[in-house]
């Protein structure tokens, strides 16, 4: 029936104009006009304004998809879930704690890195507790005008409603990402807009009553915790708070394992040895390998996933995608050596940790070495960083030893041995002691830094002058097959040192 109605009028507005015209109006100042009130119409439904909201638009189609997520598909997490868990219960169990007068749950915030599985977990909840789903970004709430992003904070909790009265439920769970867009401290200079928006979602979480049928749960997420607004985490709000890490090697493997259950992997391939080379990966990153793995396997016609498919999947992840920059050959000769000088102190302060050496180019880096970390580490000792620091200097150095100097191609180990030094500087590994950056003089981090880096420079050089041998043994190998394994590379570290023996 409107459909009719809309045609009539799509034809009468022509005719009226041409009437208006022939009694001698002028119409483009309501052209003009009706033109202007239209895009802005238009803008409003289709970037998901209050119309979204209620039928149409991206956010609709995004809660729709089934959370059927359970906890069971999130690999690692084992404390974050249990904690997540036990906080659910309390909405499952709201007669029991409403007998012990303990005030419900109205918000849990999820605090971790990106990629870290924060969504899956707000999506398994959802499950757990038999809820329905609504997901949000705190960047849909913000708009260029005022008062927008209010009305759609109040549109989505009045939907959450809705929804779960429809289907039939007891709760809702709302799920808030980048809450921190919203969220951020009041009076750092904050803009009115997002100010109102932050207001209305206060108030809307002060009106839950947690007694009535649909409970309504927030679940918000942010990887920056510290510039949420006090508001936001007072008792009664968010005050529940689950950090959500990198996983460690046991979580790496599991969700390695999840997302392989649908690739078939060769026999022989082991995830282990993945979850071995990922440390630092996030649960995203990791999918992301197990993806690039497939994706190899199928350019070389394979029927499974094979290990250097995994191996080269993990450097495309960590590093970029292989380039076809074409290195004169001076410039591939000086790379070859570069990473060989790195390789080397690396197998010499911790044998076995090299895991690759490359010389084909990958994303911005001509060469690279990818090392083994013996096991997760989250404590390092004096020894350990200067360790650390030799292999990133080892490149510079080998290039000293076979060029007589060295080339730009170091900047970005440099850089790494400096942050390595300031953070022994302020864990008081140093010989300047304890310290606040605040009590030594810039000359005196100067001088710290310097004898640091040059007795360390110094050591790294003696140890490559020492095994040239490795060098001529594994130089033109590297150059020929552009890859070594870290099995190949000690095969031919070992000779060449038994050799000098
Ligand atoms: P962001 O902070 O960027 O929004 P997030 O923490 O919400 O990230 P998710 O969206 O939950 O991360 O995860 C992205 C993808 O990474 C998931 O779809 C899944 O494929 C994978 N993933 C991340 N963590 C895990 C995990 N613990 N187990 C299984 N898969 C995971």
């Amino acid at each position: 029936m409107s459909k009719i109605y809309k045609e009539i009028g799509i034809g009468f507005i022509p005719v009226f104009l041409v009437f208006l015209v022939f009694l001698g109006v002028n119409v483009i100042p309501i052209l003009f006009v009706s033109a202007l009130g239209g895009s802005l119409l238009y803008m409003m439904k289709t970037r998901g304004g209050i119309g979204a909201s209620a039928g149409g638009g991206d956010r609709k189609s995004k809660n729709r998809t089934p959370a059927f997520l359970t906890f069971d598909e999130i690999g690692g997490q084992d404390r974050a879930k249990k904690e997540l868990m036990e906080a659910l219960d309390f909405l499952i169990k709201h007669e029991e704690i409403k007998k012990l007068g303990i005030r419900p749950l109205k918000g849990l915030l999820l605090t971790g890195p990106p990629g870290t599985g924060k969504t899956l977990m707000a999506k398994a909840a959802a499950h757990y507790t038999n809820s329905v789903f609504m997901a949000a970004s705190g960047s849909e709430f913000v708009e260029m005008y005022v008062g927008v992003g209010a009305s759609r904070v109040r549109d989505l909790f009045k939907e959450a409603r809705a929804r779960a009265v429809k289907e039939g439920k007891d709760n809702a769970i709302i799920f808030i990402d980048e809450i921190d867009v919203i969220g951020g401290k009041r009076d750092a200079g904050g803009q009115r807009e997002y100010d109102q928006t932050l207001n209305q979602l206060l108030t809307e979480m002060d009106g839950i009553h947690t007694n009535d049928a649909p409970r309504i749960l927030i679940i918000a997420a942010t990887n920056r915790k510290e510039m949420l607004d006090s508001a936001l985490l007072r008792p009664g709000r968010f005050d529940r708070h689950i950090e959500v890490d990198l996983p460690d090697k046991k979580g790496r493997l599991a969700i390695l394992h999840i997302h392989a259950k649908n690739k078939p992997l060769a026999e022989g391939v082991t995830l282990e040895q993945t979850a071995d080379q990922t440390f630092g990966f996030s649960g995203a990153q990791l999918e992301g390998v197990l993806n690039e793995a497939a994706i190899y396997a199928m350019r070389e016609d394979k029927p499974a996933i094979e290990q250097p498919h995994l191996a080269s999947a993990i450097d495309k992840v960590m590093m970029g995608e292989r380039t076809d920059k074409e290195t004169a050959n001076g410039e591939k000769e000086r790379v070859a050596y570069h990473e060989l000088g790195h390789a080397i102190i690396a197998e010499l302060v911790r044998p076995g940790s090299v895991s690759q050496v490359t010389v084909s180019p990958r994303g911005k880096a001509l060469g690279y070495v990818r090392h083994n970390p013996p096991q997760d580490h989250y404590l390092y000792t004096k020894d350990y960083i200067e360790d650390q620091i030799m292999i990133a200097l080892g490149g510079a150095a080998a290039e000293e030893m076979i060029y007589g100097g060295r080339s730009t191609g170091s900047r970005n180990d440099f850089e790494q041995s400096l942050s390595m030094v300031r953070n022994m500087m302020d864990a008081g590994l140093t010989s300047l002691g304890i310290i606040d950056r605040e009590m030594v003089t810039k000359e005196q981090l100067m001088k710290e830094n310097a004898a640091i880096l040059d007795a360390l420079m110094l050591r790294t050089k003696k140890m490559l002058d020492e095994q040239r041998n490795v060098f001529e043994h594994s130089f033109a190998i590297l150059m020929k097959e552009e890859v070594l394994s870290g099995d190949t590379f000690r095969t031919l570290f070992d000779a060449s040192v038994s050799q000098s023996a």
